[in-house]
């Protein structure tokens, strides 16, 4: 069996965003030389997400909506998490969103549905963060 391994950085200017992240990974699966297998694509931060789901703008504009309407970031106050810091909010939107996908390879490509595509979910940006991919396959 091949065992392969990498780390996205990310540094997202904003708070909050989601990312495209399907070709990076595709690339990963292409680097690997792994045919069939399977890809665990997972944030290694507790307010970050990794989700599977449709590359669509207002979609991820309603995602977006829905969260704050769930968590919202104001005010800061509301949280007990946030003495000395301001992320509460952020940390319950990874916990929704999720920490991690795991897709199956099938002749060396993400075995897909139509429209799915895996997306980094950040929320609480503006420093530098990871995204670990690991492959294991023949
Ligand atoms: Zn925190």
């Amino acid at each position: 069996m091949k065992s392969y391994r990498k780390e996205m950085w990310f540094e997202i200017p904003t708070r909050r965003a989601f990312v495209n992240i399907t070709d990076e990974v595709q690339r990963c699966i292409d680097d690997s030389g792994i045919r069939e297998g399977l890809a665990l694509v997972n944030a290694m931060h507790i307010t970050a997400s990794v989700f599977i789901n449709d590359d669509e703008a207002g979609l991820h504009h309603d995602y977006d909506v829905w969260l704050e309407k769930l968590a919202p970031h104001d005010p800061v106050s509301q949280y007990r998490h946030n003495v000395g810091e301001d992320n509460a909010d952020a940390h319950m939107k990874r916990q929704i969103m999720g920490r991690e996908v795991v897709v199956a390879v099938t002749g060396g490509r993400l075995d897909f549905g139509t429209w799915e595509r895996i997306f980094y979910g950040e929320f609480d940006g503006r420093r530098r963060k990871r995204v670990l991919v690991k492959i294991i396959g023949e």
